[in-house]
């Protein structure tokens, strides 16, 4: 396990591996806890990637964790409301 946040176990984990739908290509990008990130470009291919309908950014849809608010809330698919809205 690579926990960024070893310690406290209520802690959103605020990276997550990021792959590229177009090329494939996986990126670990740190997450913001106060925004969500919509728009991310790969930086193997130069695809801007948005979210899948339904999902709030792009951690929700290509992510291996998602957003810190989804995480919040339970998980993928447990909120409906709760993040960027
Ligand atoms: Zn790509």
């Amino acid at each position: 396990m690579a926990d960024p946040v070893p310690s406290a176990m209520s802690e959103p984990v605020l990276t997550s591996e990021i792959t590229c739908p177009r090329c494939g290509a996986h990126r670990t990008e740190t997450m913001p806890t106060d925004a969500c990130l919509y728009f991310y470009e790969c930086t193997a291919c130069g695809a801007m990637l948005k979210p899948k309908k339904g999902d709030c950014c792009v951690f929700c849809s290509y992510g291996s964790v998602p957003c810190p608010p989804i995480q919040a809330a339970g998980g993928r698919g447990a909120a409906d409301d709760t993040c960027c809205r």
